[in-house]
């Protein structure tokens, strides 16, 4: 396990409003404005329902010096959660898993949740 030697202000992420507007920024630990419509936004990641596939999940983080860490977490639309367990699939209540992937990466909102076929 190597932790990313990236900080958090140098790389491109993933930010969704409370409209939910998407748009990339530079990471950091204040929540922005939407540039669309001026609303919160939150840095936004995936999760997945083991069921239900990907979803998206908002962030919030604390930062003291440079250690930065997610305090809270929270569907859109719904509320905060201080605690990754307590994430839960709105259609089925499964606890939510961090998909696989590098968190730091964008993510481009092009997921959808998987149809089977
Ligand atoms: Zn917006
Ligand atoms: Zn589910």
């Amino acid at each position: 396990m190597t932790a990313p030697t990236r900080s958090f202000g140098d790389v491109t992420i993933d930010w969704l409003c409370e409209s939910g507007h998407s748009f990339q920024a530079t990471g950091q630990t204040d929540s922005r404005s939407c540039p669309q419509c001026s609303k919160r936004s939150y840095v936004v990641t995936l999760y997945q329902c083991e069921v239900h596939g990907r979803m998206e999940i908002m962030l919030g983080y604390d930062a003291e010096q440079d250690d930065v860490r997610v305090t809270r977490w929270r569907l859109p639309s719904r509320g905060w959660v201080t605690s990754e367990e307590k994430l839960r699939c709105p259609r089925c209540r499964r606890a939510l898993r961090r998909a696989p992937r590098d968190p730091l990466a964008p993510i481009g909102r092009k997921i959808k949740t998987r149809t089977t076929d």
